[in-house]
């Protein structure tokens, strides 16, 4: 369905878990966010329930975030029954990467269209000073490799100032391999809140000195706002998403779903629409498809990232999926 700016809204980020087995420098602030109650957590069936509403209103493709999605039990089973629901046209997960070897065959058996690994250095001391744990990129990169011999596998990696000299080797991920390797602008959100930022218009700058044949895609692929280059030679593309400096608002086809189940209609605000009391009070299939649309109508023309006093998000990137 359309929105009240015309757009249409096709695309529902569902965030199954806020844990995660990682702490992005970010994404999650120094101190962890308390875990929330396994109660308080949408039951499967419940995220099945509003995947069903939101087909009815003309949404067909899904996403599977979290904090790490993998690290709730039954992931893949989900993933399994909503590939499989009337109407869904396309699932696809974003992950850290980390538990996804041992998964591989059955999310590819469960009908997965494509996977997102992070990735935002190569460095495995890097790797391990930003994501706070023991984990290395090289465990990533080995991943990497895996998907992109199974499924359609993109690599994003969050703009950095202390990974300027990983944008080349990052990017070069997209030469030897068939995945495309997308660049985020970090948006000021939850533990980013602060600090020096990277811009897309500068990394692309980067990019065009190591590849002078970098040329814009016109094609569209995926969902989501990037910003497709392909020079002579690459298996893959390279993505650029200007979250924050150049925003593509107009072009916003998504809600998202905490995993608590507030309903959000633009990332950097705070306000949604609830699910829960809705599914867990009775509500029957009229009234779920009835907040729904409450939620894209609510949708606003544009994010407010460049007016940080605007901002009204205080959660993390953990708590809202990305
Ligand atoms: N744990 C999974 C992962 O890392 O892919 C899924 C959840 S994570 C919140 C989803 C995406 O959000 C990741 O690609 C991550 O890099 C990105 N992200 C987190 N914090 C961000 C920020 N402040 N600005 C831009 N992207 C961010
Ligand atoms: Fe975890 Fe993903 Fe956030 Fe990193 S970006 S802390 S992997 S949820």
């Amino acid at each position: 369905m359309q929105d009240s700016f015309g757009r249409e809204i096709n695309y529902l980020r569902l965030s199954i878990t806020d844990r995660c087995n990682l702490r992005c420098r970010y994404c999650m602030p120094d101190d962890g966010v308390p875990p929330t109650a396994h109660d308080d957590l949408l039951r499967y069936e419940e995220l099945l329930r509003v995947a069903a509403a939101a087909v009815s209103l003309g949404i067909d493709r899904f996403k599977v975030t979290g904090g790490e999605p993998l690290v709730r039990h039954g992931c893949t089973n989900f993933i399994h029954t909503l590939k499989a629901m009337p109407g869904v046209r396309q699932v696809t997960l974003t992950t850290n990467g980390l538990l996804l070897p041992p998964l591989l065959d059955e999310l590819c058996a469960a009908g997965l269209d494509g996977i997102n690994i992070s990735l935002d250095t190569l460095d495995n001391a890097q790797y391990q000073q930003l994501t706070r744990r023991a984990h290395t990129a090289d465990e990533v990169l080995h991943t990497v490799h895996l998907c992109a011999a199974l499924l359609p596998t993109k690599v994003n990696a969050v703009l950095l100032p202390e990974t300027t000299d990983q944008l080349i080797p990052l990017a070069e991920l997209a030469q030897i391999l068939p995945v495309d390797v997308r660049f985020i602008e970090r948006m000021p959100l939850g533990a980013a809140q602060t600090g020096q930022a990277t811009t897309a218009a500068t990394a692309l700058d980067r990019l065009r000195v190591h590849w002078p044949q970098l040329k814009p895609v016109n094609e569209r692929r995926g969902n989501g706002p990037a910003r497709y280059f392909h020079a002579p030679g690459m298996q893959g593309h390279i993505g650029l998403i200007d979250a924050v400096s150049h925003g593509f608002c107009d072009r916003c086809n998504r809600l998202r779903l905490t995993s608590t189940g507030l309903l959000k209609p633009c990332l950097c605000y705070e306000q949604g629409v609830e699910l829960k009391p809705l599914l867990r009070g009775g509500a029957d299939d009229t009234m779920l498809r009835g907040a729904i649309r409450t939620a894209i109508l609510q949708k606003p023309a544009a994010h407010c990232f460049a007016q940080q006093e605007n901002i009204t998000e205080h959660k993390s990137m953990n708590q809202i999926g990305g």
